[in-house]
């Protein structure tokens, strides 16, 4: 895959998944733009590790979940680089517990950083890239957001609702020139899933067809993939990473 002189925001990209689709984008020749909230110093190892291998990358802490600092942030990139070419909207949170347990606050926080922040990002994403009539976006969903999960009513809602706004964004985007496609990971070993007690964790892994957690690098070469021109006629469609957890 050859990317050359293209950018990408990837949200959440301090760490976890997010820092595994920066590499991978990076070595592909592509421009990254690292995003953070808190991890400053995490994005920084991030960007050390690319520009040491020879990559190009910048870092721009913003909140997702603040609609004009995602504005401000793409502004900026187009500013700086004279477009934005692909983005990847990845940053999530989880806030797990029983329904009858969960505070509508709950379920608004998880709501608002995984799927009003996707939707920020869509939404300036194809006003930039229309004007090229050249982009594609990958939003992370979840396996949980097409198969719910008790405990995480707040987050599989954001989660389907991202696959269902990943379709309806890439029917008004289509003749626009931009792509809209999802990723569906089920269990990836990150500090997300590392909280995990054991015994769940097996639990989960007796569930897998090929028997193990999925790594972040695993999600970013199905990330390449949909950004990249290997999959210049696929658009609207959910990729499932999950080790055949759900077929
Ligand atoms: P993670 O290790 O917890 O990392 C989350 C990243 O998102 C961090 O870089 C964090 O930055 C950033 N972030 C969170 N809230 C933010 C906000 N409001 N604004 C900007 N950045 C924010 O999570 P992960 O496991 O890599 O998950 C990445 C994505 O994959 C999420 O959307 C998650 O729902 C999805 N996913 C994960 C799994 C899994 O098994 N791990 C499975 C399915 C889907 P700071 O540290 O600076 O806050």
């Amino acid at each position: 895959m050859e990317f050359s002189g293209k950018n990408v925001l990837i949200t959440g990209s301090s760490r976890g998944i997010g820092a595994s689709i920066a590499k991978r984008l990076a070595t592909f020749g592509l421009k990254v733009w690292i995003n953070y909230r808190s991890g400053e110093a995490e994005a920084k190892s991030v960007q050390d590790e690319i520009v040491s291998n020879g990559g190009e990358a910048d870092i721009i802490g913003f909140d997702v979940t603040d609609e004009g600092a995602f504005m401000d942030a793409i502004k900026h990139i187009v500013s700086t680089d004279g477009e934005l070419s692909y983005l990847v909207n990845n940053a999530g949170i989880t806030n797990d517990k029983l329904a009858m347990r969960m505070k509508v606050e709950d379920f608004v926080s998880v709501i608002d950083a995984n799927l009003k922040s996707t939707f920020i990002g869509c939404r300036e994403a194809v006003k930039v890239m229309s004007k090229k009539r050249f982009g594609a976006v990958v939003n992370v969903s979840s396996i949980v957001g097409e198969t719910g999960n008790a405990g995480q009513t707040n987050y599989s809602a954001s989660k389907g609702g991202v696959i269902a706004m990943t379709k309806s964004f890439a029917q008004e985007s289509a003749p626009r020139g931009v792509r809209f496609n999802s990723v569906t990971p089920g269990f990836i070993a990150t500090e997300m899933t590392d909280v995990l007690r054991e015994e769940v964790k097996k639990a989960f892994i007796a569930r897998i067809p090929l028997g193990r957690f999925g790594e972040p690098q695993e999600v970013a070469d199905a990330v390449a993939f949909l950004l990249s021109d290997h999959s210049s006629y696929i658009t609207g469609e959910t990729l499932k990473v999950n080790g055949g957890m759900l077929m």
